[in-house]
């Protein structure tokens, strides 16, 4: 939970420093639950933000929701109605990769798939400064391999946000092999920044908390897919038996089924390994396009009032 007020920040000084460096302006590429989740804190805290997705249209909805998002946080205390203001006045729609010239740091939001992910790394390289800082929000993918796709591995790094990100205080931050240390400290000193904890992971599939979290989740899949329990048992158990605030088919849906798969995948190539088989129940959903809350539909129905079981 943010427990700061934006105002608290001395706007005349710069936010995170890596020596010659300062981070001003960050360039966010992904306006849907993860970019726009990240959009949210980072104009919260006084940075100017520019926001990237393949269609206006997605920019908008994208906005929408860190407006309501702000909302349920003045409701709450949290934040003021001017903090909303000034925070949605300083982000602005990013057309095209060439508006990221002017930042010190751009973080990749965009969907889990590495070959996107590449073709996004070499769309922007060509237009970004010298010093800028290069960040990928990915869930699994090796950061190594991606950094190596750019033309700054020194200056490449994981930072990997939890969902949603307004509320989880931890970040992920993994090295590549060639990240630099400064790299590091600038990431970290900007992590902490926004208010948020770092944990950090070396740089193996899924990282740390999705190695233990999406094995867990795949494994309720066949747990559904064999017949041992229904949507509703299994997230029931799991909430009254093992006190987790959610059931793994309420949180799989929240993650999205696509990124869930996605995961899963890159554990199962990545370490050579069976018990990381993506159950064929969670390819089915995927390939039906029942990705969970963002599609209004998944092991849940969520068109409705309430959100009914699918099995
Ligand atoms: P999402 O589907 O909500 O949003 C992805 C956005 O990327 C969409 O708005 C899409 O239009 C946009 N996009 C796709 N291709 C693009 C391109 N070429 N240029 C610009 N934008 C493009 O997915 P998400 O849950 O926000 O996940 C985004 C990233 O964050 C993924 O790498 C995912 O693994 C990671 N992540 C997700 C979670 C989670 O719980 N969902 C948590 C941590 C990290």
């Amino acid at each position: 939970m943010i427990s700061h007020s934006p105002k608290l920040l001395d706007k005349n000084k710069p936010l995170a420093v890596k020596p010659g460096r300062t981070i001003n302006k960050v360039g966010i590429i992904g306006a849907g639950q993860m970019g726009g989740g990240i959009a949210h804190v980072v104009a919260l805290a006084g940075y100017k933000v520019a926001l990237n997705d393949l269609k206006p249209e997605y920019y908008d909805k994208g906005i929408e929701l860190i407006s309501k998002n702000m909302a349920r946080q003045i409701a709450k205390g949290i934040i003021k109605d001017e903090d909303k203001d000034e925070a949605l006045k300083r982000i602005t729609f990013a057309p095209s990769m060439e508006a990221f010239g002017d930042c010190d740091l751009v973080i990749e939001a965009a969907t889990e798939n590495e070959e996107l992910k590449h073709k996004i790394f070499a769309a922007l390289c060509p237009h970004l400064k010298p010093s800028a800082i290069l960040a990928s929000n990915t869930s699994s993918i090796s950061i190594t391999r991606l950094a190596a796709t750019t033309d700054r591995p020194e200056d490449f790094i994981g930072m990997h946000f939890m969902n949603p990100v307004p509320l989880m205080e931890l970040v992920e931050l993994i090295r590549g092999i060639a990240t630099e240390d400064e790299t590091f400290a600038t990431a970290r000193a900007f992590v902490e920044s926004l208010k948020k904890t770092t944990a950090v992971s070396e740089d193996f599939p899924a990282f740390i908390v999705n190695r233990i979290l999406l094995p867990m989740l795949n494994e309720a899949v066949y747990t559904l897919y064999e017949g041992v329990g229904t949507v509703e048992a299994i997230d029931k158990a799991m909430k009254l038996g093992a006190h987790h605030p959610m059931g793994p088919f309420e949180l799989a849906d929240f993650i999205g089924l696509d990124t869930c798969l996605s995961v899963m995948q890159v554990l199962y190539e990545g370490l050579s390994d069976s018990k990381y088989r993506p159950c064929p129940l969670l390819v089915k959903y995927v390939e039906a396009g029942w990705l969970g809350r963002k599609t209004k539909r998944g092991f849940y129905d969520y068109r409705g009032e309430k959100p009914v079981p699918t099995r």
